[in-house]
């Protein structure tokens, strides 16, 4: 027996066999590289199970259980259930993606486990330069101050917090709030700010919510009209609070403006720039942003569009020493030493409210020197045109709608056919929304625009590519037509229904080959051809308009034949051949067929695309009474 087997007298959480933990870690290391590799074919995101759910519900463990399997459960009932951020179709709320090296950085950091406050230790350093380097990204002075913190929110109530107790003759630090305080910000403020403000005891009601423009900027006329207000009323205008990006439609306040004001009336000027104001490294936006430079205050995100993992973000203060004197605090247990381990840095308790802090620098610091701050701007940038790009593309699409004018990465548009009432397309576009999320292929988020429900694609994301938002665009036009057409079964009493299959059929044949005598038989005897031998004939509808047809023929051996798909010409790219082809498939499926045929031609390319998103994959050799077929595909049900 090795002494590794011995039972210890005393314990430890550390493994009793090294090498175990070294080959899990390895394995981890190889499954999580695999996963991040391979994303793309993934679904963005799939629901968790009722099991998962079970078993995330268990009690407290009394014994452990050994890691491989805690492992094992991990990808079991947990990373298949991941949120989808760092997939390259996920577009909702602003959300970053992460980078493999990032994963390791995290995993570096938790191994030292420093905790990041006080002391002469390397993680104090690497802080202080990630802070000096964030100071050189937004143009703020030597002499300015920050701190890493969790998120932009965390980073906005450190900079509020500043901003309040700068006002030395009320001495809030020590005699608690006045009540006459007042903030300024706009109605597309993130929430953040009002919890902020609430925290700090100002009150969301002297949080002075100023109306937007039509482009979601702050009323800057509104704005000064309320400041004048307020102090004509005895309150005490204290701090404005200008966006640099706002959640909703990636707005940036007129930044210059509101410092102007600031400078006018002696208000400290926040900016919450938790993802925008990183544009401020491209060409397109570094002017518009500029204004950055002369804030007093900064809170951005690292986690978001520079994809660190999260959580980290940074807040960045004009003022040291209005910064220190709004947090420091140093009682003995934690006072600076001239020598050894509790020398170095001063404190960073000194900046901010929480004490124990992870060594987040880490993951900060290798990203930016692994990419290089130029590589970071690119990237937004390219998500700048991406978002550009998908604005183009849904102004140009048949029956979707732009809400709002692209003003840097956020998309902000609906499904609208014209005919519907506003109330209707909320429900339509909401429901659009959510068979979405579930058929895993992509994941905006929503959000009201002057009451209309808008699907809203938040580009921050360095995986999407161009066809990713090809992809997302026609899979919508495919789920609102699935959702308004009416699959109908062939009525042999209803006229249209044998005109509409006749001139359907017949102008597609016609476009792409030459109608022929066996084709014009089975279009005029569609009851002799397809029902009278068992088979069936389905009709896309949308009202009383016959868009699409489809017949299935039986062909022996419990196989169907899927034949005379034809979408009108009208109603091409809305996904109608989708939706008669899923009907179709239930319909074999219910007469109790075991396979799906069908014979096609392989220069009918978005037909074999079709056909390979419903399920049908292709035959290898395969012989055909029909000269113009020279594929053959099937599906087994
Ligand atoms: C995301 C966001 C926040 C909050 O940041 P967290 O990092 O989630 O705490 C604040 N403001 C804006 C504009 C944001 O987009």
């Amino acid at each position: 027996m090795s002494t590794e087997n011995l039972q210890p007298t005393e314990e430890t959480l550390d493994p009793n066999n090294w090498n175990e933990i070294r080959a899990l870690g390895h394995q981890m290391i190889d499954d999580m590289i695999d996963y991040l590799q391979g994303l793309s074919n993934k679904p963005v995101w799939q629901q968790p199970t009722a099991e998962v759910k079970e078993i995330l519900n268990r009690s407290l463990p009394k014994e452990g259980q050994p890691a491989e399997e805690i492992y094992q459960e991990f990808l079991s009932y947990i990373l298949p259930y991941n949120k989808g951020n760092i997939h390259p179709r996920f577009f909702a709320w602003v959300q970053g993606n992460g980078t493999p090296l990032g994963m390791l950085a995290d995993m570096l950091a938790s191994g030292m486990n420093p905790n990041t406050t006080i002391g002469d230790h390397a993680a104090m350093y690497v802080e202080q330069q990630v802070i000096e380097w964030s100071k050189e990204m937004f143009g703020f002075p030597e002499s300015a101050s920050g701190l890493l913190v969790s998120g932009a929110t965390m980073a906005n109530l450190t900079a509020l917090t500043t901003a309040r107790n700068s006002l030395q003759d009320l001495q809030i630090r020590v005699k608690g709030t006045d009540n006459k305080l007042t903030v300024y910000c706009s109605a597309e403020t993130h929430i953040c700010v009002i919890k902020a403000t609430e925290v700090l005891g100002i009150g969301s009601e002297r949080t002075r919510i100023i109306p937007v423009t039509d482009t979601f900027q702050i009323n800057v006329p509104a704005l000064v009209t309320k400041i004048k207000e307020d102090i004509e009323a005895g309150f005490r205008p204290f701090c404005v609070v200008g966006n640099a990006g706002t959640v909703n439609t990636g707005a940036i306040d007129p930044l210059e403006e509101l410092y102007q004001i600031c400078q006018e009336f002696g208000l400290w000027f926040h900016i919450d720039g938790a993802f925008g104001s990183l544009a401020k490294l491209t060409p397109s936006f570094s002017e518009k942003l500029k204004t950055i430079e002369k804030a007093d205050s900064l809170a951005f995100d690292f986690h978001k569009w520079l994809h660190v993992p999260y959580e980290s973000a940074c807040v960045l203060i004009r003022d040291k020493k209005l910064h220190q004197a709004a947090f420091s605090s140093v009682p003995n247990y934690l006072s600076a030493h001239e020598r050894g381990l509790a020398a170095g840095p001063e404190p960073l308790t000194n900046y901010g409210i929480e004490l124990s802090r992870s060594f987040k620098a880490l993951k900060v610091w290798m990203s930016l020197k692994e990419h290089g701050i130029l590589k970071y701007g690119r990237l937004v940038q390219q998500n700048i045109n991406q978002a550009e790009y998908l604005g183009e593309k849904v102004s140009k699409a048949m029956n979707l709608e732009l809400l709002v004018p692209i003003s840097m990465n956020i998309v902000c548009f609906r499904f609208n056919d014209g005919a519907h009432t506003e109330e209707a397309l909320n429900q339509l576009n909401k429901e659009i929304l959510m068979r979405l999320h579930e058929s895993g292929i992509a994941a905006p988020s929503y959000t009201i625009i002057h009451g209309k429900y808008a699907i809203r694609a938040n580009i921050t994301n360095h995986r999407t590519r161009l066809e990713d938002l090809d992809l997302l665009v026609n899979t919508i036009v495919n789920i609102a037509t699935g959702l308004l057409i009416k699959v109908v079964e062939f009525d042999t009493s209803n006229l249209k229904h044998y005109q509409a299959f006749k001139d359907i059929n017949y102008d597609w044949i016609n476009k792409y080959f030459k109608v022929e005598q066996g084709d014009l038989d089975s279009l005029e005897n569609p009851v002799k051809y397809f029902i009278a031998t068992g088979g069936a004939i389905l009709l896309a509808c949308r009202g009383d308009e016959i868009l699409g047809t489809t017949a299935l023929k039986p062909i022996g051996d419990d196989s169907l034949e899927l034949c005379k798909m034809g979408v009108s010409e009208a109603a091409r790219g809305l996904g109608i051949g989708y939706a008669i082809g899923e009907a179709a498939i239930t319909k074999a499926k219910e007469s109790g067929a075991k396979r799906l045929y069908l014979e096609t031609n392989s220069s009918l390319s978005p037909a074999l695309n079709l056909y390979k998103k419903l399920g049908f994959s292709q035959v290898k050799n395969f012989t055909s009474p029909y000269v113009r077929a020279d594929v053959a595909m099937e599906m087994y049900l």
